[in-house]
C-alpha cells in the first residue's frame, strides 16, 4: 500500500466525498485501529482545507470479542452512551462525519445468535437520534472502506494475509477510480452521468418497478413525489458531497405498503457479523410474509422481526451489471462495496431526503405518505445480469427500465 496512494485516497475523501469547509470539526468513526495511516492522512488534508479539529472513535474487534468471551450475558444491552452524545453533539453543530467500515465479516460467526441480536439492537436504538440527522444530510458525511486484514482474508481466503491486503487495496484503487490520472475529475464526471439518469427517472415519475430474473418476479410501488438520488447530496447548510465512495447506485424510496411478490438475493447478505446466504423474501403489501435462506435464515428472520418497520423496504436502488464493482467479480461481505455492484433492495428505514418535501415531514407525516420508520436499514442485493426492469407509468403502461442488468435508455 504506498504512500502516493494512499494521498490520493485522502485527497478524495477531503475534497470530493466530505467536500470539508474551512471551520468544520472532522469526526471520524467505527475506524479499525489498522486504519491509522489513513486517519493521518485524512487529518493532514482535512486541517489543510480549514478544519478546526479532527478527532477519532475507533472501533476494536477484539475488545468485541472479549465482551462475547467473558461478559455478562445480561449486559448486552448497554452501550457507551457518551459516544452518542458526542456524536450527536458532534452533528447538531453541523460539523462533518466520515465513517470508515472494514469489519470482519466473520467476527461475530459462532456466537450466541440472542445475544448479538440484542447488542444490535440496543446499538441501532442508541444510535437512532444521530442516524436521524444522517439519514436526513444534515450534515455532509461519507462512508468509505479500508483494507484491514481480516475483511481482505476473507475475500481472497487462499493467499496469506499481508498478500490479501494487498489485492484488496488494489481492487479498491480500481474501483475508487484511484488508478486515474485524476481522480477527482474523473469522480466529477461520473457524478455529472448519475446525476442524468436520477434526472431522467425523475422525470417519470413511475408507480412502480416491476423486477423479473430467476427466483424473481416482485413489484413495488413507487410513492408520489418520491426522488431518485445518485452520488452527490446537497447537506442543509448546503455543502455539497458524496455520501459514499464508492458509489455506483442511484436510487429512491418504495411506498412501505406496496410491495409484492418473490424477490431472491443475488448476493449474501452480512448481517451484524453473519452471513445469510441463497435467500429469497416473499413480500405482500409491502410485508415480508415469508423467508427462505440456505444459510443463516434464523439471523434473516430476526432482523425481518426486529420492529414494525424491519419486515417493509425502504429503500429501491438501481446499479448496471457492468459496474467495475460487479466487474471485479469479487464478492466483499461488506454492504458499501457489495451495494455498488447490484441493483438492491434495503430492509427497514427510508431516507426522508428521497420524498420531496420529506425532511421537513414528522416521522408520522412521512409515514403518511408511504415513507418506512425502523431502527434498522440493511440492504441485500438482487440485480444479475439476467434482471430485467420495467417502470409503470401514471396511466398503467410499462417500460423498459433495465434489460440484463444493463440501463435500458439512453441519457
Ligand atoms: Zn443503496
Ligand atoms: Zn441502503
Amino acid at each position: 500500500m504506498n504512500d502516493e496512494m494512499l494521498k490520493k485516497y485522502a485527497e478524495l475523501i477531503v475534497k470530493v466525498g466530505l467536500n470539508i469547509q474551512p471551520g468544520q470539526r472532522l469526526l471520524i468513526r467505527l475506524t479499525p485501529l489498522e486504519a491509522a495511516p489513513l486517519v493521518h492522512a485524512v487529518a493532514d488534508y482535512a486541517y489543510q482545507a480549514g478544519a478546526r479539529l479532527v478527532d477519532v472513535q475507533w472501533r476494536d474487534e477484539e475488545l468485541i470479542l472479549s465482551r462475547f468471551k467473558y461478559a455478562p450475558r445480561d449486559s448486552f444491552d448497554e452501550i457507551a452512551q457518551y459516544r452518542m452524545d458526542g456524536l450527536v453533539q458532534h452533528l447538531e453543530k453541523g460539523d462533518a462525519l466520515l465513517s470508515i467500515h472494514a469489519a470482519n465479516p466473520d467476527l461475530l460467526n459462532g456466537q450466541d445468535p440472542e445475544l448479538v441480536a440484542t447488542m444490535m439492537q440496543a446499538y441501532q436504538k442508541a444510535l437512532l437520534p444521530a442516524s436521524s440527522l444522517i439519514m436526513r444530510d444534515a450534515i455532509n458525511w461519507l462512508v468509505v472502506g479500508y483494507p484491514a486484514k481480516a475483511w481482505a482474508t476473507k475475500i481472497f481466503p487462499d493467499v496469506d494475509p499481508d498478500t490479501a491486503v494487498e489485492k484488496l487495496w488494489e481492487a479498491m484503487l480500481h474501483i475508487c477510480r484511484l488508478d486515474r490520472d485524476d481522480p477527482v475529475a474523473a469522480w466529477q464526471e461520473h457524478n455529472a452521468k448519475l446525476k442524468a439518469v436520477s434526472a431522467y427517472l425523475n422525470e417519470k415519475r413511475y408507480t412502480a418497478l416491476k423486477y423479473s430474473a430467476p427466483g424473481t418476479d416482485f413489484t413495488v410501488g413507487l410513492p408520489e413525489g418520491h426522488i431518485w438520488k445518485g452520488a452527490e447530496s446537497v447537506s442543509a447548510a448546503g455543502i455539497r458531497f458524496m455520501a459514499n465512495i464508492p458509489t455506483e447506485e442511484v436510487f429512491t424510496m418504495p411506498h412501505k405498503d406496496r410491495a409484492d411478490g418473490v424477490v431472491t438475493a443475488s448476493k449474501p447478505l452480512n448481517y451484524g457479523g453473519s452471513l445469510i446466504e441463497n435467500f429469497s423474501l416473499t413480500f405482500k403489501d409491502g410485508k415480508v410474509v415469508a423467508v427462505k435462506a440456505e444459510k443463516g435464515e434464523d439471523t434473516l428472520r430476526k432482523l425481518v422481526e426486529m420492529d414494525d418497520g424491519s419486515c417493509r423496504l425502504g429503500e429501491v436502488a438501481l446499479v448496471p451489471f457492468s459496474s467495475p464493482i460487479s466487474q471485479s467479480g469479487l464478492l466483499f461481505y461488506n454492504t458499501l462495496f457489495d451495494e455498488n455492484a447490484a441493483s438492491h433492495l434495503a430492509l427497514g428505514r427510508a431516507y426522508k431526503f428521497t420524498m420531496e418535501g420529506g425532511t421537513e415531514m414528522t416521522d408520522d407525516e412521512f409515514a403518511a405518505h408511504g415513507g418506512n420508520f425502523s431502527l434498522t436499514h440493511v440492504d441485500f442485493m438482487v440485480g444479475n445480469d439476467k434482471m430485467d426492469v420495467d417502470g409503470i407509468t401514471a396511466d398503467g403502461k410499462r417500460e423498459p427500465v433495465m434489460r440484463r442488468g444493463e440501463w435500458a435508455f439512453e441519457v
